[in-house]
């Protein structure tokens, strides 16, 4: 059985899935989702992923278009339809399907779904953690609403794009005070030299990332210091170590910053292990 998409309350083959070209998602990216990591066919951090969900879509005024309960079941046959285990679910909602106008269309139009679901390999995964990775800055010029997880991710895409390009696996947004503010599909994170965790604050124009929530909490129990607190690029390549944290990411040592090394350029042991902490709370709290 090949990959299967929900779309709009059927599952469909991953191939024929489509949308309607008026769908205010594909015209104007009039939408928001969500991505829950899995372990073992579950959901990880399932609940901090609803909260924001439901937070993005009443920010929007765009109705919840099932129960959170009827999302979940929905949510969960389409990952035991394509038999995955370890592996990524998205799912989008957008303000449904319309003749094109900017403005919002009635409230008999209902919101659209689509959830697709794909497997990941861990080992790969868990191996380049192991070898570290390399992020660029490029300057911060998203609007100002990035706490909404919106499909409007072109300065992302460009951003991720110009990573890939420099050998590059995230690209760090700088805001105009020098500031990292964080990455096209992650937080960022250093362990400074005085060996204090720090990342971005939530009251910046920055996601709230659930995986960086989460982490925040395995790190209170580990006895480690942690502020929310921003850091520029330089004081990152100072830094004993840097990392990003996010569903698709988990937690990934980075070791380079623009071609040059963080600290002392070795891959960050306190990271690993946040990343083996974190994995293992995930696992023990995937529903
Ligand atoms: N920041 C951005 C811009 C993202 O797109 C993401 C995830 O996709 C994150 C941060 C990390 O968020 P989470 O940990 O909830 O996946």
């Amino acid at each position: 059985m090949g990959r299967v998409a929900y779309v709009n309350g059927r599952f469909v083959p991953h191939a024929e899935a489509a949308v309607h070209i008026e769908d205010r998602g594909y015209q104007l990216a009039d939408a928001v989702y969500e991505v829950w990591a899995l372990f073992d066919g579950k959901m990880g951090d399932a609940e901090g992923h609803f909260a924001r969900l439901e937070r993005s879509l009443a920010e929007l005024r765009i109705p919840m278009p099932m129960s959170r309960r009827a999302l979940t079941i929905v949510l969960r046959e389409t990952v035991r339809r394509n038999r995955v285990r370890e592996g990524l679910l998205y799912l989008q909602i957008s303000r449904g399907v319309a003749p094109r106008d900017h403005a919002f269309p009635g409230a008999e139009t209902p919101p659209s779904i689509v959830i697709t679901c794909k497997a990941v390999d861990r080992s790969a995964a868990q191996a380049k953690a192991e070898k570290g990775c390399a992020v660029i800055t490029v300057p911060e010029n998203r609007w100002g609403r990035c706490d909404i997880k919106t499909v409007g991710l072109l300065p992302n895409v460009l951003a991720k794009q110009a990573a890939r390009e420099r050998g590059a696996v995230e690209a760090w947004f700088v805001d105009e005070l020098g500031l990292v503010t964080e990455g096209a599909s992650s937080n960022a994170w250093i362990l400074d030299s005085d060996g204090v965790l720090r990342t971005r604050d939530t009251n910046a124009n920055i996601l709230r990332g659930v995986t960086r929530r989460t982490l925040m909490d395995v790190i209170a129990e580990t006895g480690l210091k942690v502020e929310e607190r921003p850091f520029t690029a330089e004081e990152a390549l100072h830094a004993r170590e840097a990392f990003i944290t996010g569903a698709g990411s988990l937690v990934t040592p980075i070791t380079a910053i623009d071609g040059k090394p963080v600290g002392d350029g070795a891959v960050g042991e306190v990271a690993l292990r946040l990343r083996s902490l974190y994995i293992e709370r995930a696992k023990a709290t995937a529903v």
